[in-house]
């Protein structure tokens, strides 16, 4: 069967995009006026996965924490080549931050049990902290790569990975189990496959219900396995007192919004004169040079 691979994805506003009313006038995300989408550099922990499933074979399962409609990313994962998805979604978990998000996954992670490899993106892009992954290789006692750029080598013992650091990179070595978070540029991700869509495309509606914690999608009859599977914070044993709001120290004081305006427009001459002047000008003001 090859290695178990587990990759965190997550469902973050499109922060390239913003709009006007990005913001509530509390300060807070208007999730709901900024289009939801995969976060990028999760798409190239998932490739990373689905590289390791061609070349050694493994399982991968992704999971994400996030409302009912985060499900659309672990669809995207399962029209890639993910072989199920798992939700962690409760209103306990609302308001997390780093240290409780970083919480539930682990305690998912916990419950998927037996893995080899735990794949992350290196950030996302709304939140941009980079924690989440460290934080749960720390709450699982696991080694950790972070930014690492590619995995060199891999085998169901050991993985060798280029990590990027200030002014360089690394070649790093580990023993499995071990968690990894991946830079963008890593690789390319691949386009959904138009079979997969097909056969996972309608999973909404093969909602069964099997047990007040667990809930099962089963995928129209086909030859692919590939399931999502709702957990809340009972289903992974998660201590409410840590989860959600209830377990985030970080509190945001205040938010302040930043207006950009044009400021003096200014003509440089073609010329090399008109070029001195302006290279001059920006070494006065500090800003080459
Ligand atoms: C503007 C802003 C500022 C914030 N500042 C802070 C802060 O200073 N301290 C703090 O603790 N929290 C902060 N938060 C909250 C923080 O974004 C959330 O806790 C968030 O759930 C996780 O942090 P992140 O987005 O920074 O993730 P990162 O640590 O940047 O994410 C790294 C990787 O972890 C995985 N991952 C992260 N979240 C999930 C998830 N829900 N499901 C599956 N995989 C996931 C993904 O693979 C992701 O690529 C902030 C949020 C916002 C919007």
């Amino acid at each position: 069967m090859g290695l178990k691979i587990v990759v965190t994805v997550k469902q973050v506003p499109d922060t390239h995009n913003l709009s006007r009313d990005a913001m509530k006038p509390d300060g807070t995300v208007n999730r709901n006026a900024l289009p939801a989408i995969f976060n990028p550099e999760d798409l190239n922990a998932l490739e990373e996965a689905l590289k390791i499933k061609e070349t050694l074979g493994a399982t991968v399962t992704a999971i994400s924490m996030g409302p009912p409609k985060a499900k659309d990313v672990l669809k995207e994962c399962l029209y890639r080549g993910a072989d199920d998805g798992i939700l962690i979604s409760d209103r306990q978990f609302a308001g997390a931050d780093t240290l409780a998000t970083s919480y539930a996954l682990k305690c998912a992670v916990e419950k998927i049990g037996g893995f080899d490899l735990i794949l992350c993106g290196r950030q996302a892009i709304d939140g941009d902290t980079a924690q989440v992954g460290p934080q749960i290789a720390e709450k699982l006692n696991l080694n950790q790569l972070t930014c690492v750029s590619e995995i060199i080598e891999i085998n169901d013992q050991t993985v060798i990975a280029k990590r990027i650091v200030e002014g360089g990179y690394e070649i790093v070595k580990s023993r499995l189990p071990v968690l990894i978070t991946i830079l963008a540029g890593a690789n390319e991700p691949r386009s959904p496959s138009a079979k997969r869509v097909m056969a996972f495309k309608n999973i909404d509606s093969k909602v069964c219900e099997t047990s007040y914690d667990e809930v099962y999608v089963e995928p129209d009859s086909c030859d692919m396995i590939g399931f999502i599977k709702e957990w809340n914070a009972r289903t992974i044993d998660a201590d409410p007192s840590i989860c959600g709001l209830s377990g985030s120290p970080t509190k945001v004081k205040k938010i302040e919004g930043v207006v950009l305006t044009t400021g003096v427009a200014k003509k440089v001459e073609n010329t090399q004169a008109g070029i001195a002047d302006l290279v001059h000008e920006l070494i006065e003001e500090h800003i080459i040079g």
